[in-house]
C-alpha cells in the first residue's frame, strides 16, 4: 500500500529547485505542499515555478500544518541545527542538508533530539547513491582487490558563476564543508570505517575571499594503515571527477563519478588486465528519498543517516582545522 508523505521544504534553493522537488514527486504518494523563505516574494515566486500551493515565512506556521510529514532543509548552512531542532520538536521527520551544522555538537545534538521525538533524521549525502560507488562498495567488500592500501579522490571543478555566492563569499562556505565533505561521507562508506587522522593545505583567493577555502588538497589515515588523498577546489575548469581505490591485487578505478549527475564509469585494473563493471545508472536523489521515505514509514534507514552527518561532519572540521594549524588532526568521531 502507498501511503501518502505530505513534504514542507525549508529554504527556497537551487538544490531544492534543482533536485528535490521531483526526488520528492518521484516517490509514490510524495507531496511538496508548502515552501519557507525568509522573503515572501521569493517564496511566491519559487512555490509558483514549482507548482506548490502554499508559501510562509513563518517557520511556525510551516511545522504547525497537519499536512506535513517531513521537511526537507536546504537553507544556509547557519540554520539547519535550529530549523532540524524545531521540526523534531514538531514531530516531522528531517532530510538535512550537509553539513548538518556548523559544529560537531549542534550536529549530535540533532540526532540526539531527532531520536528523542522519534523522528527519522537523514543527511542528504547523495554520492553513496550513486551506482558507480554502489559498485565500487561491492568490488572492495567482495575482496576483488585483495587488502586496501591507499586511495586518492578527485573532485575539483569550477564553480559556476551563478553558485559564487555564499559558498566563496561565507565563513559557513568553503570547499571543505560544501564538496569535500561528501567525498568524506563516500569513502566512510566505501569503506565502512572512519578515518583516524587527517592533515589538510588549502588554497583561497582565486575565487574565495577572506581566508575561505577554495582549494584543498588533504590526506586522511584510515584504519589498517591505509591512506587516501582527496584534491577538492572550486577553480579548476574541465577536471573529470574521479576515485581509485589501490589494494594488494589491483586498482578499482571510478571516472566521472563524483557528480550528481547519474553517469560515470567503474572498471577494476589487475593481473587480468582492465575490465569495466557493467552498471545501471538511476537518479542518485530518487534512490536517497526513496529510503528516507520508506524509513519514515518504519521500513530500513536513510542512506546517509543523521549520525553520518555528524560523522562526516567532524572529519570535515578535522580537515579545517590541520589546514588553520598546519598540523595533523586525531579524528575522534562522536
Ligand atoms: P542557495 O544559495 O540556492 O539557497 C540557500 C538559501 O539562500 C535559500 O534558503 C534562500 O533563502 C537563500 N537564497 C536563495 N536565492 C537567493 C537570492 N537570489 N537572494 C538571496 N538569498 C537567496 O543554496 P544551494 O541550493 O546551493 O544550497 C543549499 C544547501 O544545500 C546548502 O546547505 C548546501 O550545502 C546544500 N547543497 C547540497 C547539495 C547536495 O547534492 N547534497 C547540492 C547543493 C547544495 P530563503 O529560503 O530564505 O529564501
Amino acid at each position: 500500500m502507498t501511503h501518502p508523505t505530505g513534504w514542507g521544504l525549508i529554504g527556497a534553493s537551487n538544490v531544492a529547485r534543482e533536485w528535490i522537488v521531483d526526488a520528492i514527486r518521484t516517490q509514490p504518494g510524495g507531496e511538496v505542499r508548502a515552501v519557507l523563505s525568509s522573503d515572501a516574494g521569493r517564496g511566491a515566486a519559487f512555490a509558483q515555478a514549482n507548482g506548490i500551493a502554499y508559501h510562509t515565512t513563518s517557520l511556525q506556521d510551516l511545522l504547525s500544518r497537519p499536512d506535513i510529514d517531513a521537511v526537507y532543509i536546504s537553507t544556509g548552512n547557519r540554520l539547519h541545527f535550529e530549523q532540524t531542532i524545531a521540526a523534531a520538536r514538531a514531530g516531522k521527520h528531517v532530510m538535512c542538508e550537509k553539513p548538518l551544522a556548523l559544529s560537531v555538537e549542534h550536529a549530535s545534538e540533532m540526532v540526539r533530539v531527532c531520536n528523542h521525538a522519534g523522528v527519522v533524521l537523514g543527511t542528504n549525502h547523495h554520492l553513496r547513491n550513486a551506482a558507480t560507488h554502489m559498485a565500487i562498495h561491492g568490488l572492495i567488500e567482495d575482496g576483488r582487490i585483495g587488502g586496501l592500501i591507499a586511495a586518492r579522490v578527485f573532485h575539483a571543478n569550477f564553480l559556476a558563476a551563478a553558485l559564487q555566492g555564499w559558498r566563496v563569499k561565507d565563513q559557513d562556505g568553503g570547499v571543505i564543508l560544501d564538496s569535500t565533505i561528501h567525498d568524506i561521507d563516500t569513502l566512510r562508506f566505501l569503506f565502512d570505517e572512519n578515518p583516524v587522522s587527517a592533515f589538510a593545505m588549502t588554497q583561497s583567493g582565486r575565487l574565495a575571499r577572506d581566508g575561505i577555502e577554495d582549494g584543498i588538497m588533504a590526506v586522511l589515515r584510515f584504519p589498517g594503515d591505509v591512506l587516501v588523498q582527496i584534491h577538492g577546489g572550486y577553480t579548476t575548469p574541465f577536471s573529470p571527477g574521479g576515485i581509485e581505490i589501490m589494494g594488494e591485487r589491483g586498482v578499482i578505478i571510478g571516472r566521472d563519478c563524483m557528480s550528481q549527475q547519474p553517469i560515470g564509469t567503474v572498471s577494476v585494473r589487475d593481473a587480468d588486465g582492465e575490465h569495466e563493471i557493467p552498471l545501471k545508472h538511476h537518479n542518485l536523489y530518487h534512490r536517497a528519498f526513496g529510503l528516507f521515505t520508506s524509513a519514515i514509514h518504519g521500513d530500513g534507514r536513510p542512506a546517509a543517516t543523521g549520525e553520518d552527518g555528524v560523522a562526516s561532519l567532524a572529519i570535515a572540521l578535522a580537515l579545517r582545522e590541520s589546514a588553520r594549524t598546519g598540523r595533523e588532526i586525531g579524528i575522534n568521531v562522536p
